[in-house]
């Protein structure tokens, strides 16, 4: 199959383009696209054929549900049984945006997209383009990262053409993502409001709507034993190809950290590549070829980060590195799904400084 790219740099004058992209989701077929968040791997989302190829495209586990993606209120009264007052208010705060809610579904979601589960992930997208697809075919999206599974999400057009090129009939180029991690997944249906995957809108953010006490972190996201009740959260996940141990502590800590690690696994004969901030990598420019260097922002500035980080995992794809190494953050407010990403990159192979 052939895959064709097209951008999407003012959709007011590609509205046939945008029309074509309906006409195929619509026809059952699969189509990228860009979110604020990551791209997503688009399907008809009522239609459980078409949600079956993007299983086959992304080689996705089938009790992995997917989430369904709405460009408005009336499209999540046609799939969600019951909207609870606390998603009221979380949705009145935050949507459209990066938040996925877990709510009650409607048979009409078909069991194929959720894993067999009661409920439904239902997200309502900022991103210009991302509404006037789901506008344009008329139907709820559903969407998973548009990643062969297992493979960090792609914040980049080109990148989703790396992994799905050949696969699928499309992708809406969009240009570079703003967030950079995926939507933040919250469970509403319940007593308290879980946080089953940490994204742009934090804990923080959800208390402020809630009040303190009403939010609470999956304990299976911390790692304590029990089961994630994200199902995709148990699978391995953003993974690079060469294998990835984290570096975590104190920032002032860190280059020699860094050091001491590099000049042991060089030593070993091991061709390292680091993924860190410009203040460490600023301080490794003796020890690692520049190529082998991926800066991901500033110390700190947490959001560039976010934005950056699948980009700076990709980025070894095709470098000659048989082991990274990388710089951990404060897993305070955003860093806490910047660190949930790293940790599960990483296999949680991590050495405190
Ligand atoms: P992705 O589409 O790659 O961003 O992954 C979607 C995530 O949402 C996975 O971790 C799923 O397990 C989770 N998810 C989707 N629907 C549900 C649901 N009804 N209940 C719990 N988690 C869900
Ligand atoms: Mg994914």
């Amino acid at each position: 199959m052939e895959t064709k790219l097209i951008q999407m740099d003012n959709i007011k004058a590609q509205k046939e383009a945008l029309y074509a992209a309906g006409e195929l989701i619509r026809a059952g077929e699969v189509v990228a696209f860009p979110t604020e968040t990551v791209y997503g791997l688009g399907a008809n989302g009522l239609d459980a054929d078409a949600c079956a190829k993007i299983y086959q495209a992304k080689g996705r586990p089938s009790d992995n549900p997917l989430i369904l993606h709405v460009a408005n209120r009336s499209m999540i009264d046609q799939i969600v049984a019951k909207v609870p007052d606390k998603a009221e208010k979380l949705m009145a705060a935050f949507c459209p945006g990066p938040l996925t809610l877990i709510l009650p579904r409607k048979s009409i979601v078909p069991d194929r997209i959720t894993g067999g589960l009661a409920t439904v992930g239902v997200r309502m997208p900022e991103n210009d383009v991302a509404r006037a697809l789901i506008t344009a075919s008329g139907v709820p999206i559903a969407a998973p990262s548009a990643n062969i599974s297992g493979r960090p999400s792609p914040t980049t057009a080109k990148s989703v053409l790396v992994d799905m090129k050949g696969k699928i009939p499309l992708i809406l180029d969009g240009g570079a993502c703003d967030f950079g991690v995926e939507s933040t997944i919250v469970d509403a249906a319940g007593d308290k409001a879980v946080i089953l995957r940490p994204g742009a809108i934090t804990k923080e953010m959800l208390e402020e709507v809630l009040g303190e006490g009403n939010v609470v972190i999956d304990p299976a996201l911390v790692g304590a034993d029990s089961i994630p009740r994200a199902p995709g959260m148990k699978y391995t996940h953003y993974a690079p190809k060469a294998p990835l141990i984290m570096l975590e502590g104190m920032p002032t800590r860190m280059i020699r950290a860094f050091q001491r690690e590099i000049e042991r696994l060089q030593k070993e004969g091991h061709r390292v590549g680091v993924i860190a901030s410009h203040e460490v990598l600023k301080g490794l420019q003796d020890l690692v070829p520049k190529d082998l260097m991926a800066d991901y922002g500033h110390q700190g500035q947490l959001s560039a980060i976010a934005a950056n980080i699948y980009e700076a995992l990709r980025s070894f794809d095709d470098k000659d590195a048989d082991i990274l190494l990388g710089e951990g953050t404060t897993a305070e407010g955003l860093g806490l799904a910047i660190m949930n990403r790293l940790h599960k990159a990483s296999g949680f192979q991590t050495i405190q400084v």
